[in-house]
């Protein structure tokens, strides 16, 4: 039977590209009468966070795109978490040192940036030399007893090519040289992306992987570890990328990526499903309305068009509105406008702040109103102030993207210090540095604590309102 999957990596916001390959996969399952699974690839533990990992499952369901097995669920092949997985790995990387398609290797950093470096100069293709690839019995013994570090890679072939069919782009052909020998156990005993979702999509029963384009370069690698296995292959199908406008990659420098920022700026999640539904793929009637049951019931994924889909909020926009119009009647509009304005996790932060200021209720949305809005009405006179030219505070607003998109972590102190350094950095009061920031964040000069209000609203609707007042 079919089995597919979404592999995401918690180390972000839930991407709307995680969401366009999960809706192909649940299409392709469900239309094959097979199953959806998800599965955390939480290898990379610096990166990874459980509020990312939640993050990414509720935003998935919000769309509807439901798995059958996953971390939340269980089944039958968990844990559906990579971290929970380690004897798994353990247990399968010694099968391939004991059949001699892996090796130990104890280079050291520094030793791999000479050779990185040396490489470079050479014009070479950069990747490991395969130094420790022949060592001795003896010397091997040695270093395992004096417990030198290493890690384990994979043998690869040193010459001809990787042929294998793509599901969409028919054969590739990659020449073996090009392909690294790649660390699959790091020396901290962790398994590299590339072993454990092999070891995970073998063992989860994985008949089909749908992923982005991104992943074809890696492909040569994960076929070599099903022949070392002894493994039959899923068959692959990389689809392509979704762009900016610009048919640059979507990135969220130019166009907001998380699912949460759709959510919070009140997009419906049918509408928003149905329009990823529409990238590089077409009803077969050339509707643009349709539904997951609709796609689903008629899905082909041999229909799916390698030309670069453009996700285009204006079309999102017209699409959603056609929802909203065609799809809620008053009734219904009313119940969902509410539970979206007044979400209650949301009321809770953003009471606290206006209580202290209103005498009414009635002076709470004048008050807080920006915190249901999406662009606010701000021109160049908002920005007029006594100390601050205009190209000063649009500079201030550039430094502060950049400073809130570095930000290792989403609380108000790390906000706030953000905003200080700003401020001494530029060697302006920090009454002046956040001036700029209330009238793009806030709309107004003066409102409720900036640094409050940037946190609740979050970093996607945030960057949307700087860049909206910069430009
Ligand atoms: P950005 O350029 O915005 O930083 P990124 O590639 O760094 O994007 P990640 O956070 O690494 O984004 O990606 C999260 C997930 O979203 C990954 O699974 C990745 O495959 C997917 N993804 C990222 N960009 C795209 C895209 N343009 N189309 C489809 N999927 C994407
Ligand atoms: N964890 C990978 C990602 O985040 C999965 C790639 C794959 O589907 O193989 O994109």
């Amino acid at each position: 039977a079919v089995r597919t999957r979404i592999a995401p990596s918690p180390t972000g916001d839930p991407h709307v590209g995680t969401a366009y390959i999960a809706l192909f996969n649940l299409c392709f399952a469900r239309q094959h009468g097979g199953e959806f699974i998800l599965r955390i690839e939480d290898t990379d533990q610096s990166r990874s966070t459980a509020r990312s990992e939640q993050d990414i499952l509720r935003a998935l369901k919000w769309l509807g795109l439901n798995w059958a097995e996953g971390p939340d669920i269980g089944g039958p092949h968990g844990p559906y978490r990579q971290s929970q997985r380690s004897d798994i790995y353990r247990q399968h990387i010694n099968e391939l040192l004991d059949k001699g398609h892996a090796f130990r290797c104890f280079c050291t950093a520094e030793r791999l940036a000479e050779l990185r470096a040396e490489q470079i100069q050479n014009k070479q293709t950069a990747g490991y030399d395969g130094h420790c690839l022949h060592l001795s019995e003896s010397e091997l013994e040695q270093r395992l007893t004096e417990k030198q570090n290493f890690v384990i890679r994979m043998k690869v072939p040193q010459e001809g090519e990787c042929v294998f069919e793509d599901r969409l782009r028919g054969e590739i052909r990659i020449s073996w040289q090009q392909i690294d020998m790649q660390v699959l156990m790091k020396s901290d005993n962790l398994p590299t992306y590339h072993f454990a979702n092999v070891v995970d999509d073998h063992l989860m029963g994985i008949t089909h992987v749908i992923r982005g384009e991104e992943w074809i370069n890696s492909t040569p690698k994960h076929l070599l570890l099903y022949q070392h296995f002894g493994w039959q292959a899923p068959q692959f199908c990389h689809m392509p990328l979704l762009r900016n406008p610009d048919k640059s990659k979507l990135s969220k420098r130019k166009n907001p990526t998380s699912i949460n920022y759709y959510r919070d700026m009140g997009y419906l999640p049918e509408a928003l499903t149905n329009y990823l539904g529409m990238m590089g793929w077409t009803m077969p009637d050339g509707r643009e309305k349709f539904s997951l049951e609709e796609m689903q019931a008629v899905f082909n994924i041999d229909r799916v068009s390698l030309g670069g889909p453009v996700f285009d909020i204006a079309k999102l926009n017209w699409l959603n509105g056609k929802y909203m119009r065609e799809n809620l009647d008053t009734e219904s509009f009313a119940e969902q406008f509410a539970a979206w304005a007044f979400d209650a996790e949301k009321l809770a932060q953003i009471i606290p702040l206006v209580k202290e200021r209103v005498e009414r209720f009635s002076d709470v949305i004048p008050l807080a109103g920006f915190f249901l809005s999406g662009q606010l009405p701000v021109t160049a006179e908002s920005f007029s102030h006594k100390q601050l030219s205009a190209g000063q505070c649009k500079e201030l607003l550039q430094l502060m993207a950049w400073r809130l998109e570095e930000l290792a972590e989403w609380n108000k102190q790390a906000i706030e210090q953000a905003c200080q350094h700003l401020a001494a950095f530029n060697g302006i009061k920090i009454r002046d540095a956040l001036f700029p920031l209330f009238v793009a964040i806030t709309g107004k000069a003066v409102s409720v604590s900036v640094i409050d209000s940037i946190y609740i609203i979050g970093l996607d609707v945030s960057r949307a309102r700087l860049r909206f007042a910069i430009e």
